[in-house]
C-alpha cells in the first residue's frame, strides 16, 4: 500500500472522520478481517461520492441512489469483494466494471498497483471523474465503455471486480483474466433456470493452469449488468 497516498487523503473530509472510524468498526464486527482493506475504507471519504442531500447517510451500511437508477454499493459488500481478491496475494493490475460514482475505484486505488474502471453511462463516468479529482489518484484510469467487453488494451488483469449482476461471467472478462488471476462478480440465479436458489450471489472465479474454478460466497443485491454504452 502507498503510505504517502493514504496520508495525503487524510486531510479531506475531516468532519466525517469519526463516522468513518465507526463504519470501519462495524465492518470489523461484520467479519471483515483484512487490515489493508479496513485501512483503505477508513481513508476514502465516502460522502464525496453521494449527493449532498444524502451525505449525512454516507457512512451507513447501505447502498444509496446515485442517479440514472444506479446505486453506490454497500460498504460491507465493497470490503468483502476486495478482501476475497486480496486473500493471500496482491491485487496487481485491476479492472473494475461499473464505476458508478467512483467510490469502490477509489478504495481499490489505495490497494492496487494500477486500476482501470469502466462505466457504460457517460454522465456517471464524468461525474465519477469529478468526484475523484480531489483525491488525485494517479494510478486510476476511468474509461467510458461497455464492461462486457472488458478492456482489451490494458489486459491481462490480475484482479477483476464486477459491480453489476449478470447471469454468467462475460467471456471477454474470463479471457482477460491473467493466469493465476481472480475475478469477483455477482451472478444471478434465475428461478426460470429451475434452480432452487433465486437471487444473486457473489462468485469468486480463479484462473488456474487448467481452467477456471468458481466459489460461491454470500447473497447480494446489485443492479443488472447491461449491454452497450449510454
Ligand atoms: N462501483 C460502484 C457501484 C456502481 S453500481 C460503487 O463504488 O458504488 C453499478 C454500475 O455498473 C452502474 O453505474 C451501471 O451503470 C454500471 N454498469 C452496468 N452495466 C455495465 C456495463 N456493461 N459496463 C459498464 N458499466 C456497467
Amino acid at each position: 500500500m502507498n503510505g504517502a497516498r493514504m496520508k495525503s487523503l487524510a486531510g479531506i473530509g475531516m468532519t466525517s472522520e469519526r463516522t468513518r472510524v465507526r463504519m470501519v468498526e462495524r465492518l470489523r464486527q461484520q467479519g471483515i478481517e483484512n487490515e489493508q482493506v479496513l485501512a483503505a475504507m477508513g481513508t476514502v471519504p465516502r460522502h464525496l461520492f453521494v449527493d449532498d442531500a444524502l451525505a449525512h447517510r454516507a457512512y451507513e451500511d447501505s447502498s444509496l441512489p446515485i442517479n440514472f437508477g444506479q446505486t453506490i454499493s454497500q460498504p460491507f459488500v465493497v470490503a468483502k469483494m476486495i478482501e476475497a481478491l486480496l486473500r493471500g496475494r496482491a491485487l496487481g493490475r485491476v479492472l473494475e466494471i461499473g464505476t458508478g460514482c467512483g467510490y469502490q475505484a477509489a478504495v481499490l486505488a489505495q490497494l492496487a498497483h494500477e486500476v482501470y474502471s469502466v462505466e457504460r453511462i457517460r454522465e456517471l463516468h464524468e461525474r465519477a471523474r469529478a468526484n475523484l479529482r480531489a483525491l488525485r489518484l494517479h494510478n486510476l484510469r476511468l474509461v467510458h465503455g461497455d464492461g462486457n467487453l472488458g478492456l482489451e488494451k490494458a489486459a491481462p488483469f490480475d484482479s477483476i471486480v464486477v459491480a453489476a449482476a449478470a447471469p454468467q461471467a462475460p467471456q471477454a472478462l474470463l479471457r482477460q483474466l491473467a493466469p493465476g488471476g481472480r475475478m469477483i462478480l455477482p451472478l444471478r440465479r434465475d428461478a426460470a433456470k429451475g434452480g432452487a436458489s433465486t437471487g444473486q450471489r457473489l462468485v469468486l472465479v480463479e484462473r488456474g493452469t487448467r481452467g477456471y474454478t468458481e466459489t460461491a460466497l454470500e447473497a447480494v443485491r446489485f443492479v443488472p449488468l447491461q449491454s452497450g454504452k449510454a
